[in-house]
C-alpha cells in the first residue's frame, strides 16, 4: 500500500485518504477576461506530461481535507517530498536517479 506524508496532519496516512488534484504551481492569469481564447486554451488545459519527476497538488480528502503539494516520480510512482500549499516549488536535484520500480514480479518473489 502507498503511504502518503500529509503535511499537514504530520503523519504518513494510505493512499486511500487522498485525491489527486491536478498539477501544482499553475499561476491563474491575472487579467483572465483579457486573454485570448489560446491563452485560455494554454493555462486552462494543457499540460506537460513529463517523464520523471512532477509537481502535484494532492488533497487529504479523507483527512485533514486540506491541499498540499507534492513532488513525485511518474516511473517510479514515489513520493518524494510532500509541502504546504503556498510554499514556492521546492528546488529538488532533478539528476537524483529515480528508486527503482516496484514491479509485482519483485514484490511477489520477496513474498513468503
Ligand atoms: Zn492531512
Amino acid at each position: 500500500m502507498l503511504l502518503i506524508y500529509c503535511p499537514y496532519c504530520e503523519e504518513e496516512r494510505s493512499e486511500l485518504e487522498f485525491r489527486g488534484a491536478g498539477d501544482a504551481h499553475i499561476a491563474r492569469p491575472t487579467n483572465i477576461a483579457d486573454i485570448s481564447d489560446e491563452e485560455f486554451e494554454e493555462f486552462f488545459f494543457l499540460r506537460d506530461n513529463p517523464k520523471g519527476l512532477i509537481f502535484e497538488r494532492w488533497r487529504h480528502i479523507h483527512g485533514c481535507g486540506r491541499f498540499f503539494n507534492a513532488a513525485r516520480d511518474t516511473v517510479s510512482d514515489k513520493f518524494k517530498l510532500t509541502y504546504k500549499a503556498g510554499l514556492p516549488k521546492p528546488d529538488l536535484d532533478a539528476t537524483t536517479p529515480a528508486a527503482p520500480v516496484e514491479t509485482y514480479e519483485a514484490t511477489e518473489s520477496n513474498a513468503k
